[in-house]
């Protein structure tokens, strides 16, 4: 895929039109009061509306939140978002009553230079997760004749929707701030790496992470395996594992991965010890045993004191760290040795160093390394699908520089 993209500062948008899609997806209370209990997103899309408002562009904001399908969900109304975001502008949010209807209409119309419009839930017009071509098009008209498009909702840019990818074919399309440093940072890691590239690879499943460590084992140096999916590539080599997870069908591909290793000559290193429990909670009883030795009743939740030295010594020298997966059930503190110990040696690199995917944002966020990383992607299922190669439609769509 080509990263090479237009951001918003390569274009005009003084004076104009821009619809921005937006990511304000974000997590409200459970009790249906209409309070946002987390704000990290909105506050995230403020660089790229302010600069367009300093350009003097008249911006109509929209994004998703929930899932509606379709269905004219009260609790899920963009109303809290505009109240919120409109306190962290210092300016009015003028939120149209629809999406692309009469109010959007006449709102989007009527807006200066230097005003925001929000619109309503996307999905609450099944238009837009079907990437309906007049829905698309409904988007792109509130801009007008002489509209911009400009991306920055990362989070969906692994879909094609109407207001991720379709309204592309209608106005010139570009980037936002947050997609752009997505692109830079991550596209070029993938596309040209400061080597080595040391990816490391967590997370619960094998089966989930399947396109990422083909793809890296593509073109990273070392490669390290850690979390739950360690104990599949363990059994697969005659290791006992206890109750570990187990991906019994994954264990024939994660032998083809370590031999496709070896023909490619990268280093592919995998635990030599295991914290064990004697149960999946937080106050189990915990032993260090050898990797592959694990004794029947226990299951391995951590990486051990041997593989968290290996694995910081891997990644001293490493001009660029990808990381994608936690390295134990690090929700558990007596179990989050292993993925600390791995954030505190990214955080001592001078390394590029990049994490990408949902729970492992989580985990650099809760133990405090978050400031500490190049970049922590802000998409979790695009981001995966970003390290695995894939074509993002939501960037596929945007100009080329
Ligand atoms: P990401 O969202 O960053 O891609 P994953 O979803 O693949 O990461 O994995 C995160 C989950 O993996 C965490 O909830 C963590 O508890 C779990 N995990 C890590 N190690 C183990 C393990 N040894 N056994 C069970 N679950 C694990
Ligand atoms: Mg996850």
């Amino acid at each position: 895929m080509d990263y090479n993209k237009k951001s918003v500062t390569d274009i005009e948008v003084r004076g104009k039109k821009v619809l921005l899609r937006c990511d304000f997806n974000v997590p409200m209370a459970k009790d249906g009061s209409g309070v946002i209990t987390d704000d990290k997103r909105i506050r995230a899309a403020l660089p790229t509306i302010q600069y367009l408002l300093e350009q003097n562009a008249a911006v109509i904001a929209c994004s998703h939140m929930g899932k509606p399908k379709g269905e004219w969900k009260p609790e899920l109304s963009m109303t809290p978002v505009a109240a919120r975001l409109s306190e962290l502008l210092g300016k009015e949010v003028i939120l149209a009553k629809d999406i692309v209807g009469e109010d959007a209409q006449a709102k989007a119309a009527a807006l200066q230079p230097g005003q925001i419009l929000l619109l309503e839930n996307l999905r609450y017009d099944k238009g837009e997760t079907k990437n309906n071509p007049d829905f698309a098009k409904a988007l792109a008209d509130l801009a007008g004749a002489d509209g911009v498009y400009v991306s920055d909702a990362f989070g969906t840019v692994h879909r094609a929707h109407a207001s991720t990818a379709g309204v592309a074919a209608y106005l010139p399309a570009v980037s936002g701030f947050l997609i752009q440093k997505e692109l830079d940072v991550i596209g070029g890691a993938l596309a040209a790496p400061k080597r080595p590239l040391v990816a490391i690879l967590g997370g619960s499943k094998v089966s989930s992470k399947i396109g990422v460590i083909n793809n890296l084992l593509e073109i990273a140096d070392t490669i390290i395996i850690g979390g739950g999916m360690a104990y599949t590539f363990s059994a697969a080599q005659g290791g006992k594992v206890g109750n570990s997870l187990l991906e019994e069908d994954w264990k024939e591909y994660s032998l083809e991965m370590l031999q496709k290793a070896k023909d490619k000559g990268v280093k592919l290193l995998l635990p030599v010890d295991t914290v064990v429990a004697d149960k999946f909670a937080p106050d189990a009883n915990s032993q260090v045993v050898d990797a592959g030795q694990i004794p029947d009743g226990w299951e391995g939740l951590d990486i051990g004191p041997k593989t968290v030295e290996l694995y910081c010594n891997a990644v001293a020298d490493a001009g660029t760290v990808i990381w994608n997966g936690p390295m134990g059930v690090f929700e558990f503190e007596k179990f989050a040795v292993g993925t600390k110990a791995v954030a505190e040696a990214l955080s001592k690199t001078d390394a590029i160093t990049i994490i990408g995917g949902g729970d492992s944002a989580a985990a650099v966020q809760q133990l405090g390394y978050a400031d500490k990383m190049t970049h922590i992607s802000t998409g979790g299922g695009a981001s995966l699908e970003f390290m695995e190669g894939k074509v993002l439609p939501g960037i596929a769509c945007l100009q080329d520089k």
